[in-house]
């Protein structure tokens, strides 16, 4: 039977439990697990090392396998439209097994700026031996070389929520697979595999656990790219606990709502900071000028809740703001059930080189919204009066 996304969202993953006789989700915290038959464990454990499912001689380790973190892989691949999906200790892990990965099959890759501070970061160190020609999102087919085995991009992107065309890019790769970044969207909004990506990535840190108490990525892909994202899962050790599983799992059930929710409050508050004599200008996928391409609609479901905006009077301005708000907390991170609000020029893009920051428009008057589940009005009472205490210090 095909079910609805929203109904996806709270049973997949969960098929066989009325068969287990529970029904909540299993945790199992095991890092060990006893063998029946120690052959075919040792043959289990060989071929999970080269990223292959658990055979017959079951999950062996905890490095290799976990049944509670595959429940919730099962339930994302079906919400990304996905064969498969695969769990990290974190974002910039699960970031960190891609290049590792496409390394394998070329040692040059293309991203477009912006994008997330810390994978622009790891992407133009190098650490991990693949080239990178950063590219506008136009111009990617003219960057692909024999050893492209990569192109990187991020929609809406972090902090200044420009969108791209995912079937352009596309179409621009020849071929070569294009990985998401899609944090700030969620499936929710936007499930770029619809739309010819090969990967799918999330920081599932941000909106998947969606309250603030997981650190986890997760990679949404094929079934050969989900083999060697998982081998280099087991060899790095980059694994995602079970809580961290089973919390992500959880948050799943009410992603759909969670997101809708955020975004109609979002959608108040960036159309009233757009009026706002403190604010220069609001970006807000769905305000005038924020979406040129209209992606909004054509490729995604919605704007989101995640906003940014310039203010009047700079650095100092912007951090009187983050100093004077006391409902939204002043904090980085994103798509949590409560509002947080950040300068990103110094923090979350602090470590992106200054020429690529300017370029990209991450100023010292940009501010980064991530808009909560609390009451519109709550929120605009207490951002409009820091705006006022902001705009009387300049
Ligand atoms: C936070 C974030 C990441 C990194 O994820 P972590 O879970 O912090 O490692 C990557 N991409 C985007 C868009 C993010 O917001």
């Amino acid at each position: 039977m095909r079910h609805s996304f929203d109904t996806l969202a709270i049973h997949a993953g969960r098929e066989d439990l009325p068969e287990l006789g529970v029904h909540a989700l299993p945790l199992d915290l095991s890092t060990t697990n006893p063998m029946s038959d120690p052959e075919q464990g040792g043959e289990s454990l060989g071929s999970m090392a080269m990223g292959a499912k658990p055979g017959d001689g079951g999950s062996v380790y905890a490095r290799l396998h976990n049944p509670t973190v595959a429940r919730f892989e099962s339930a994302l691949a079906r919400l990304e439209g996905a064969e498969e999906s695969v769990a990290f200790g974190s974002g910039m892990a699960a970031l960190t097994a891609l290049l590792m990965a496409a390394k394998q099959r070329g040692g040059h890759m293309v991203a477009v700026r912006p994008m997330y501070g810390s994978a622009d970061h790891l992407i133009a160190s190098g650490l991990l031996g693949m080239e990178v020609s950063w590219s506008a999102p136009d111009e990617i087919s003219s960057h692909i070389r024999p050893d492209t085995s990569l192109i990187y991009v991020e929609t809406p992107a972090n902090p200044t929520l420009k969108l791209l065309d995912v079937e352009a890019v596309v179409k621009q790769a020849k071929g070569i697979p294009v990985a998401v970044d899609a944090t700030f969207a969620t499936p929710v909004l936007l499930r770029p595999i619809a739309h010819g990506a090969t990967l799918v990535l999330h920081s599932a840190t941000k909106f998947l656990g969606g309250h603030g108490d997981v650190i986890a990525g997760v990679i949404a892909t094929n079934g050969e790219w989900a083999t060697l994202l998982r081998q280099m899962r087991v060899v790095t050790g980059a694994l995602l606990h079970p809580l961290g599983g089973y919390l992500l799992h959880r948050g799943l059930s009410t992603l759909p709502i969670r997101v809708r929710a955020a975004q109609e409050v979002a959608r108040i508050l960036a159309k009233r900071l757009a009026e706002h004599p403190a604010i220069e200008k609001v970006f807000y996928p769905e305000l005038p000028g924020c979406d040129p391409e209209g992606l909004v609609g054509r490729q995604m479901k919605g704007p989101g809740s995640l906003l940014s905006f310039e203010m009047k009077g700079g650095y100092p301005a912007a951090c009187e703001l983050l100093r004077s708000v006391k409902l939204a907390t002043p904090a980085v991170s994103l798509g949590s059930v409560d509002t947080l609000i950040q300068h990103p020029a110094s923090m979350t893009h602090r470590v992106v080189a200054p020429e690529a920051k300017l370029a990209a428009g991450i100023t010292d008057s940009l501010v980064r919204l991530s808009v909560g589940l609390e009451d519109p009005e709550d929120l605009w009472a207490d951002l409009a009066g820091a705006l006022d205490r902001a705009a009387a210090a300049r």
